[in-house]
């Protein structure tokens, strides 16, 4: 994945600090620059794939990519138990 979406960011001529804010109001403060952004999904799959932990990247705070991350991890793994157990079903069964 580029960064060339980095450049389109609304965040682009901004101190990068502010989105790593001490706080939940900095938190909202950061997100409310996000809500606007022409790159916002490019942007979270970057901090998504990139395991990014810290800061506010694509309207997300650290907790709420944390949750994306541990969903994600769910469903792969429900799913690869459905395909195990699929797996094992006999085939042609009468
Ligand atoms: S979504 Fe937020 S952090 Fe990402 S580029 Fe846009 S303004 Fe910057």
């Amino acid at each position: 994945m580029g960064t060339d979406w980095m450049s389109q960011g609304k965040c682009k001529d901004m101190d990068p600090a502010f989105f790593f804010p001490s706080d939940g109001v900095g938190v909202k403060l950061a997100q409310a620059v996000c809500a606007g952004c022409p790159v916002q999904e490019p942007c979270l799959d970057y901090a998504l794939s990139h395991r990014v932990q810290e800061g506010v990247w694509g309207g997300t705070s650290e907790c709420q990519r944390k949750r994306i991350l541990r969903r994600a991890r769910a469903t792969r793994t429900s799913r690869t138990a459905a395909e195990t157990l699929e797996s094992l079903e006999p085939a042609g069964r009468p």
